[in-house]
């Protein structure tokens, strides 16, 4: 999960390897470190913790090129700055960035240590450059290239690494297998990357590498080729983000950034989609003709922690508006279970990144058995997106955060999207597809509404601040509420960390309703739908043991029944969810400041889970 950023070229690689390292910091932040071949020599510099210490931490004379730099996300020892990467071999020649797991490590250091070799780290990484080393003085590898394929066929694992070499000082030589890795492709100087958000401010062109590919990279160009030294032909492609979709601006935080970006990046979901003339949703990158979509007779949908709830709320839109069976899992859980893949059932693999790894299995397990797999993915490009058989890129940007907003609201406009196309092919009228899409279009207005309504008022600023400082908090919602209560608890806990809980409100009086006291507040959807009076009943049940309520709800709610309500606009009942989602991002977003926490970049996580 860690971050990688390598630069060879004419300039000094420290300050173009700490601002890619700044703006990959949130795939994971034990410790940082770089290292740059000056003058034939490597210079090292590792802190324990962020990047910015790193950076504080840099001499003026730190100087040269190439360089590599990484962000970790410790696996295999403490975030010490001993385990931090570049690791280095004894001679200091070779320096390596690992992102994964090697896991044959132990037997490789007891090999290496065996052959005298002595270790400085407790880390797997520090292996390979030991590795590459021995195959310069024992393996007989002449040059870099040998000496990372001579390295890496004895190496079992996952891995994205770059190595530098000080005898070989024009080059960086990559590999990937599992865990992403990218050329960027410059004027008269090359780049590598974990994540292309690295990149965004020095170039677009950019080369994604394949598992089991290396890579070769020099100010003049590329060379791409194989462990067994085959040459690959690769096409580079266009990144479409911008420089400033990954930088903070004026903002205080990336979550409140990306949280405002939402009318945005909805309409970019929604952008060359909408078939006015059918009433439907035109979604050409599914790579499936009419006939295959209308032999799908189920949907299932996959994806981790916010992408599954999406996928929750995506199977009850498939459900309603395309009549087709449909649930979603856990992708985790799904790649162990041994499940039974059937021919007409239609998978959905969701993930913002689209290097999630738990997700990517899950899709490698089905189409080992022949299911056919579409994804929706942020990332153009990613693994995943390249994985599957066809689907929907959401187009919501960089999200820099760890905590999800925009992907979330984003994939779940893609679900209905899908859920469109798949009905009008079925039994949706014209009118009903008019509806939904029509109800997509004003969202963007919508959310603005809601934005401007804290603006002015900052109830759900109040809320948050009291709710942050009990104990725990309880979500509740039913049918289409209960994903988004699911959706709200985990943002909730996660950058506030302050203990949330979600629960399908009828479930609450099978066991919940024993933790109701003053003590617990409860935050509860209640949409003014069909099931609106059962809503009120479960509130009233809280009511009746002095629980605390705070209400989402398209009116405001009498106080016999809940102390504040946070008053929405009103969608489509199936498209009520993504609106509701928007204050439950903004009530985690302020207890998380009202609590001094690192809101972007909550203790324990990192965006982009690839490792298992
Ligand atoms: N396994 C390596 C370590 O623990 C790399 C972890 C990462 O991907 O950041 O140092």
């Amino acid at each position: 999960m860690c971050g990688i950023v390598g630069y060879v070229g004419a300039q000094d690689a420290a300050p173009i390897l700490i601002e890619g390292l700044n703006r990959l910091e949130y795939r994971g932040y034990d410790s940082a470190g770089i290292a740059v071949i000056q003058r034939g020599q490597l210079k090292v510099r590792k802190v324990s913790g962020r990047v910015a210490d790193l950076q504080a931490d840099l001499p003026a004379r730190f100087k040269g090129a190439p360089g590599i730099g990484h962000t970790r996300w410790a696996t295999h020892g403490e975030p010490t700055v001993d385990n931090a990467h570049p690791h280095v071999d004894s001679a200091g020649r070779i320096a390596v960035v690992h992102n994964g797991i090697i896991e044959n490590a132990e037997e490789l250091r007891a090999k290496l240590q065996a052959d005298g070799v002595e270790f400085t780290s407790q880390t797997d990484t520090e292996t390979v450059a030991h590795l590459v080393a021995a195959a310069f003085r024992t393996g007989g590898a002449e040059d870099l290239e040998q000496a990372v394929r001579y390295a890496l066929r004895q190496v079992v694992g996952a891995y994205g690494i770059a190595v530098v070499d000080t005898e070989h000082p024009d080059r960086i030589v990559v590999a990937r297998n599992g865990s992403p890795v990218l050329l960027g492709i410059g004027e008269k100087e090359m780049f590598v990357a974990s994540d292309v958000a690295a990149l965004v401010g020095h170039t677009r062109q950019v080369v994604y590498l394949d598992d089991g590919e290396l890579a070769t990279i020099t100010a003049g160009g590329y060379r791409t080729f194989t462990l067994d030294a085959r040459s690959t032909a690769k096409t580079p492609s266009e990144v479409d983000w911008d420089v400033v979709g990954a930088e903070v601006g004026d903002h205080a935080h990336f979550l409140v950034k990306e949280i405002a970006e939402q009318p945005r990046s909805i309409e970019r979901a929604l952008r060359g989609r909408l078939d006015e003339r059918f009433n439907t949703a035109h979604l050409g990158g599914l790579n499936l003709t009419v006939r295959e979509a209308r032999e799908f007779r189920r949907v299932k949908i996959l994806g981790c922690g916010s992408a599954c709830y999406a996928g929750d709320l995506g199977a009850q839109l498939i459900e309603d508006l395309a009549r087709m069976p449909a649930t979603s899992e856990s992708a985790s859980e799904f790649r162990y279970r041994n499940p039974v893949v059937e021919p007409d059932t239609l998978y959905v693999a969701v993930s913002q990144s689209g290097e999630t790894v738990d997700t990517l299995a899950a899709v490698q397990e089905l189409q080992r058995k022949g299911g056919r797999v579409i994804g929706i993915v942020n990332v153009v490009g990613s693994t995943i997106a390249r994985q599957v058989d066809g689907g929907i890129y959401i187009h919501a940007g960089p999200e820099m955060s760890v905590a999800a907003t925009k992907s979330f609201t984003s994939t779940v406009v893609a679900f209905a999207l899908l859920a469109v196309h798949l009905g009008r092919m079925r039994d949706l009228a014209p009118t009903e597809g008019r509806r939904i899409l029509d109800g997509l279009v004003a969202l963007p207005g919508q959310i603005e509404q809601i934005l401007d309504d804290e603006k002015r008022t900052g109830t759900i600023e109040a809320v948050a601040r009291e709710i942050a400082q009990r104990p725990s908090v309880l979500f509740i919602g039913r049918r289409r509420g209960w994903p988004v209560a699911k959706e709200g608890a985990q943002k909730f806990k996660e950058v506030s960390y302050v203990h949330a809980e979600a629960y399908a409100s009828a479930e609450l009086k099978h066991g919940p309703l024993a933790l109701v006291s003053p003590e617990l507040p409860t935050v509860a959807c209640v949409p003014d739908d069909d099931l609106h009076e059962k809503n009120v009943s479960t509130l009233a049940e809280i009511r009746a043991r002095k629980g605390p309520v705070v209400a989402l709800a398209h009116r405001e709610l009498s106080a016999e029944l809940a102390d504040r309500t946070i008053v929405i606009p009103q969608s489509e009942p199936e498209l009520d969810p993504i609106l509701m989602s928007v204050p439950l991002q903004l009530l985690a977003y302020h207890a998380a400041v009202a609590l001094e926490r690192d809101v972007d970049r909550p203790r324990n996580l990192a965006k982009s889970v690839t490792v298992e």
